[in-house]
């Protein structure tokens, strides 16, 4: 794996230093972290940690060094030691012990505040609101919000992490909270934004307005040039080491996933728990974003044994079956387990059994969780330029198809959209709303479609440019056969879709709808042309009716002919809804919509799938292949608890047929189920694997060594 770093899909990966192919990175499968606070030191007990470290069996820790705080004896003007520190250096004590436990250690570092000396000397080093005030920080009122793009980053942060790097020689500095809090009015900001623009810092959050959209990229690029800075600086005293900041997301984050990929060599998903109305499949989606930049380098998934809420328990212990869940969705797609725990001294130990016994597991696991690569054939786009430049809610579109792809048991992979040349290992892209689409980025999909890759797409889908800007016409009208028709129906009532069974046949689409004359629509719609004649729509519109008083509630118009799906089968199959129904899917949750977006997956893969699984349950399906090993990963999310934790037990559901088609003709060998420890029955006919998993509690792998 670690030759994959250096491999030519990320050639900006040449603009740091080269050693990393040689380095640490791939090495770690199971992290901890220990992220100190001000009081630990002299307090906290270090051999309780590396005991911990032991029977965990980590192979990599990050431990609190500086930035607010300074746990070790810092010469740097006005970098804080704790008041705790006295003539020693806590920091340096773990550093050792974990090196002799064989870890890898790096450091973290959190500059995003400060004290009351570092304002009276260096002002221009504070954040300023738009009001222009400097900010004191919203949680430790004693304290100040720093610039995230000036000289505290740039100049103090750097000195900060070269005395780091100096003093303790670590595999890497992770930098926490490092991107600034907020839009920041100071004198450096103004001045720097006007000079690479020319506009004024914007005040409005319009994403129409050009100084916004001139500051969207700005401050990526001031960030760019900071990890870089730190980067080289770091390499210069340790050329294998590497500055690792915290970032990356998905659809609504703000720093270019696509950049992040070639310049990371490993990356950290920093989504610790659910809270709200989150699912637990969350996790593992963090994961398919990271990859769809990162391939083959290392994502490692932080978790925290928290209740992760706005009102932010830090000190707080989470039920394990809710621990259990998360961890295992996260590994289940591919990402190393990371857990984080603040403060060196426990106030409620409950969290340490469960996580032993996971970290335990993974280690029996390791094997088969050394990952070369996924073997979905369905890939999820996203796009950061819509939600940059077009906003609404573009994760809705997003989670909807994550959901139907979850029920339906297909696995998938999530791909970046500035990643569309690079598609052929998919058969099916689904575009969920993606608004924004470069010319570039429409001609990608059109050449996809042309080498035999079917898409799918919906609702405003290559309606904008890549300024956000409307056109005229959608970019992909060609392929999806319609032209836009001028007008948008934002918010639809009591609108229906008539199902045509009549028209339609049985066209595959409509699989679980035989009795279905009619269902709900969307919420919103396009108008359309269509280009040419679309015979058979299985979908046409009834229009909004009044949904009061009752007396009113009926259609002026019991049917149209209005098609409300665009089906074209060429070398590769497209399929156009012209509204939101993977929006609607998220927000209303029908199951008639469900049968829609399966069906649709069904229809334009048309090939037989990779594995299938059947048997009650919510499951979450993904297939992998290692060195000399495949598996598939069963993660049973079914649970009253499933739509908002925290999961109070896990049950148990079973037994599960799966049917695995080996690809490339690879023989199967030893088949097991890893968490069973168990053999299982297993029929073979031709390429597939047909394998009964008798009960899946959490999490089973059924590992194939071939
Ligand atoms: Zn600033």
């Amino acid at each position: 794996m670690a030759a994959m770093i250096g491999c030519e899909a990320f050639p900006l990966r040449k603009l740091f230093a080269a050693e990393a192919s040689s380095s640490w990175v791939d090495k770690p499968m199971r992290w901890a972290q220990l992220t100190l606070v001000e009081d630990d030191p002299g307090k906290f007990d270090p051999k309780f940690w590396w005991d911990y470290f032991r029977r965990t069996k980590s192979d990599a820790v990050c431990l609190s060094a500086g930035g607010c705080v300074a746990y070790y004896p810092t010469t740097v003007q006005f970098h804080h030691r704790t008041p705790w520190l006295g003539e020693s250096d806590p920091f340096g004590e773990l550093v050792t012990g974990c090196r002799k436990l064989g870890m890898v250690v790096i450091a973290r570092t959190d500059p995003h505040a400060t004290y009351d000396d570092v304002k009276e000397a260096h002002p221009d080093w504070i954040a300023v609101d738009s009001g222009g005030k400097p900010r004191r920080h919203w949680a430790s009122p004693e304290m100040w919000v720093t610039c995230g793009l000036g000289p505290y980053n740039f100049d103090f942060m750097t000195e900060v992490h070269r005395e780091i790097m100096s003093k303790y020689r670590l595999d890497g500095i992770f930098i926490n909270r490092w991107d600034g809090s907020g839009t920041c009015f100071c004198e450096h900001c103004q001045k720097n934004f006007k000079e690479a623009s020319g506009h004024d810092l914007p005040r409005s959050e319009d994403r129409q307005n050009p100084a916004r959209r001139a500051h969207i990229l700005w401050r990526q690029q001031r960030l760019f040039d900071l990890w870089q800075l730190w980067d080289s600086e770091v390499r210069k005293i340790n050329a294998n080491a590497c500055v690792i900041p915290n970032t990356g997301g998905g659809a609504g984050s703000s720093l270019d996933m696509k950049r992040i990929g070639e310049l990371a060599p490993i990356l950290m998903a920093d989504r610790q728990a659910r809270r709200g109305l989150a699912v637990p499949w969350a996790n593992g989606k963090n994961g398919k974003e990271f990859r769809a930049t990162m391939g083959a380098k290392p994502i490692v998934g932080i978790f925290s044994v928290g209740v992760e809420e706005p009102y932010r328990w830090k000190d707080s212990v989470q039920s394990a079956p809710e621990i259990r869940l998360w961890v295992a969705d996260g590994v289940a797609n591919g990402l190393r387990p990371w857990f984080t725990k603040f403060a060196g001294t426990l106030r409620d130990e409950r969290w340490l059994r469960p996580v032993e016994e996971l970290y335990q597991r993974y280690a029996n696991w390791e094997k088969y969780l050394r990952n070369v690569k996924p073997l979905a054939r369905v890939g999820l786009v996203y796009s950061q330029q819509t939600g940059w430049f077009h906003g609404g809610n573009v994760e809705a579109h997003i989670d909807g198809w994550y959901q139907a792809l979850i029920e339906a048991r297909i696995p998938f992979e999530m791909v970046h959209d500035r990643k569309l040349d690079q598609v052929d290992a998919f058969k099916t892209l689904i575009l969920p709303n993606v608004a924004v689409l470069s010319d570039e980025q429409c001609e990608h999909l059109r050449k996809a479609v042309g080498r035999g890759t079917s898409i799918i797409a919906t609702y405003e889908t290559s309606l904008y440019d890549e300024d956000g800007v409307r056109r005229k016409n959608f970019g992909l009208a060609d392929l999806f056969g319609v032209d836009y028709g001028g007008r948008t129906e934002p918010r639809m009532q009591n609108a229906y879709l008539a199902v045509e069974h009549k028209r339609a046949g049985n066209h595959p689409l409509l699989k679980g709808l035989e009795d279905a004359p009619r269902i709900i629509h969307g919420i919103a719609r396009v108008e359309v042309s269509p280009r040419r004649e679309f015979a058979n729509a299985p979908l046409t519109l009834i229009p909004s009716y009044p949904d009061l008083p009752m007396e009113k509630v009926y259609p002026p118009r019991e049917r149209t002919d209005i098609a409300q799906v665009f089906l074209t089968e060429g070398t590769g199959r497209v399929c156009y809804f012209p509204w939101d129904i993977d929006r609607a899917f998220w927000e209303v949750l029908s199951v008639d919509h469900f049968h829609l977006l399966r069906n649709a997956v069904e229809w334009a893969n048309n090939e037989p799938p990779i594995v299938t699984v059947s048997g009650p349950g919510v499951l979450d399906v993904t297939v992998w292949r290692q060195a000399s090993s495949m598996t598939v990963h069963l993660v049973n999310l079914t649970n009253p608890m499933m739509m908002k934790g925290p999961v109070r037990e896990l049950l148990p559901v079973g037994p599960l047929k799966v049917r695995l088609r080996m690809p490339e003709a690879v023989k199967s060998r030893n088949v097991q189920l890893l968490a069973a420890r168990t053999k299982p029955r297993v029929e073979r006919s031709g390429e597939h694997l047909a394998i009964t998993v008798p009960s899946v509690l959490d999490h089973e792998v059924i590992a194939i060594d071939i």
